[in-house]
């Protein structure tokens, strides 16, 4: 099964993607983690892309389809995989196209722009592994630790107030139209994204449900 979620940021796509990840036990893959990773260890593609994301802007389309390529050759994407965070512009998805991948279901989470700005203000992410919290909606058992690796959280650079407004226009412009792209395909399910988590993830499988059907 190879499956996308769409959405604007903070909507839950990485969130859903690990639940869905682990449920049916196919690997996510998400380039806005992926590239955080190259920043973190400095590379010279992680150099590269840092003045792109912290300014809220897109890292250039073949930047990301050079790590998307990569990541889609390893061996553990053979039965199937989630891909969250990519493609973010129909050039991205048409590369997808070319590379002769073929979606199953592609789910596009809905969330309202006012309530993407109170969430991505309370978004903390683990410094160490990359695991993803939020103060009110997703905490940690113990204020400020990763559940998972005791690792330290931090807040996004690109989580500041006047960076999530530019990264929404761009999601506006860029990212939204690939709700038609993929609509015209036959394969795009629309989930309203709810105020719990795990209300979400409910109406997440049961979309999954009835592509796999
Ligand atoms: P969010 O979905 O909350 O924006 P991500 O972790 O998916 O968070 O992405 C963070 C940033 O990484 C984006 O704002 C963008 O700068 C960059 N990025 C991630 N995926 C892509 C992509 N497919 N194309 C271009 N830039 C990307
Ligand atoms: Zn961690």
């Amino acid at each position: 099964m190879k499956l996308m979620f769409l959405g604007a940021p903070g909507a839950g796509k990485g969130t859903q993607a690990e639940v869905v990840s682990e449920r049916y036990h196919i690997p996510a893959v998400s380039t806005g983690a992926l590239l955080r990773e190259a920043m973190a260890n400095g590379t010279e593609l992680g150099m590269k892309a840092k003045s792109y994301i912290d300014g809220g802007a897109l890292v250039p389309d073949d930047v990301v389809i050079g790590i998307i390529k990569e990541r889609l050759a390893a061996d553990d994407m053979e039965g199937g995989f989630i891909l969250d965070g990519f493609p973010r512009t129909v050039a991205q998805a048409k590369a997808l196209d070319d590379m002769g991948i073929k979606m199953d279901g592609v789910i596009s989470i809905e969330v309202e722009d006012d309530a993407i700005i109170r969430r991505l203000g309370g978004r903390r992410l683990c410094g160490k592994c990359g695991a993803s919290y939020h103060i009110d909606y997703k905490p940690t058992a113990k204020e400020g630790v990763c559940d998972k690796c005791d690792g330290e959280l931090v807040i996004r650079a690109d989580d500041k107030p006047e960076v999530i407004k530019s990264r929404l226009v761009v999601y506006h412009d860029q990212t939204e139209p690939l709700k038609d792209f993929y609509a015209e395909k036959g394969v795009l399910k629309t989930v309203v994204g709810q105020e719990k988590i795990e209300d979400t993830t409910a109406l997440t499988i049961a979309a999954i449900e009835s592509i796999r059907g």
